[in-house]
């Protein structure tokens, strides 16, 4: 079961400085807080993007590491277990 404590944070694309490179932020729309739902939803993408990304040598290691890292960062903030960190056996 799972418990929602807030439904929306800052925004995980412009940290809620609601522009990205020089444009209202794509992914917020220039609000600077997205549901929880979409921000976890974006970060799992990102997630496995960079997963599979470093598998097939499409990021460098590094880049990867920064993608998966900010992708934790926002489950973190929305206090949810991610779902690569659910069941040890992973
Ligand atoms: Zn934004």
């Amino acid at each position: 079961m799972t418990i929602v404590r807030i439904t929306r944070i800052v925004c995980p694309i412009c940290r809620g400085e609601r522009v990205r490179l020089g444009a209202t932020c794509f992914f917020c729309h220039g609000v600077a807080k997205v549901p929880v739902d979409c921000a976890l939803d974006a970060a799992e993408r990102r997630y496995r993007l960079a997963k599979g990304g470093v598998t097939s040598g499409d990021y460098p290691a590094d880049v990867s590491r920064r993608l998966m890292d900010e992708a934790n960062q926002i489950f973190d903030i929305a206090g949810v277990t991610p779902p690569w960190k659910q069941g040890a056996a992973a």
